[in-house]
């Protein structure tokens, strides 16, 4: 039995404590707890820990736990690499997406978003170290695809999410990260309003924080290795 509760508490000291080395408020860092591969039970046990924000890959997997936890006080957000014949069941139950990487995808999320739920939230993924398997828009191609998000209907477009590749020291992990910060810098004098950076995991969220961003993504620092 993983002690979510205690991993908890010992991920939010560690988040405050990276937030105060870079200078920055704890309170302007989101948490969010990624809950792939982990049973209802686990997310459960972080919502009694006072979490309330869900990262899943798995479209399937996703609706069943939400079904399953039978709460409506829960922010799920949908970190997976998204298929055109997925989109409908995500722009209908998610309250993000993290990982818009071309404009078909945010078309058919914003066609699909049902009217009631109000405006979904995306963040552009952006393949910062230009890696051939990875999904992510290049940065040379991020302006337009930010311009066109921007304009559609029932997106909100928030910021910018990547997944860089593995670095093994502090000083390196900072460096795709601060890309990260200098485009949505520029996004933003361009005249695109954004308010998240996406990044960081158990392995780099202290370089993310340092960094400026406003949401890390942690699995397995919360909830044990996945299988
Ligand atoms: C699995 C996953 C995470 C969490 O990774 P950990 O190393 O377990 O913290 C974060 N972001 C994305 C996109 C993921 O797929």
């Amino acid at each position: 039995m993983i002690r979510v509760t205690e991993n908890f508490r010992k991920i939010q000291d560690l988040l405050a404590k990276a937030a105060a080395e870079a200078g920055r408020e704890p309170g302007t860092i989101r948490l969010l707890a990624v809950s792939k591969k982990k049973p209802v039970e686990a997310v459960l046990q972080a919502v009694s820990a006072g979490q309330r924000d869900f990262g899943e890959n798995f479209v399937q997997e996703a609706l069943q736990k939400m079904d399953e936890a039978g709460r409506d006080d829960l922010i799920w957000h949908f970190i997976g690499h998204l298929q055109t014949n997925k989109t409908r069941p995500v722009a209908e139950r998610f309250h993000w997406v993290h990982t818009v990487d071309r404009l078909k995808i945010a078309e058919r999320l914003s066609r699909q978003r049902p009217h009631y739920a109000g405006d979904l939230n995306v963040c552009i993924q952006v393949n910062i170290d230009s890696e051939a398997a990875k999904a992510g828009v290049a940065p040379a191609d991020l302006p337009q695809l930010a311009q066109a998000v921007a304009e559609l209907p029932a997106l909100k477009l928030r910021g910018l999410m990547c997944m860089p590749a593995v670095r093994p020291d502090f000083e390196g992990q900072r460096q795709p990260f601060a890309s990260m910060r200098e485009l949505k810098d520029s996004l933003e004098e361009s005249g695109i309003s954004l308010d998240t950076l996406s990044m960081g995991m158990t392995a780099d969220y202290r370089a993310a924080i340092h960094e400026g961003a406003t949401i890390v993504r942690i699995g397995t620092a919360l909830f044990g290795e996945r299988q």
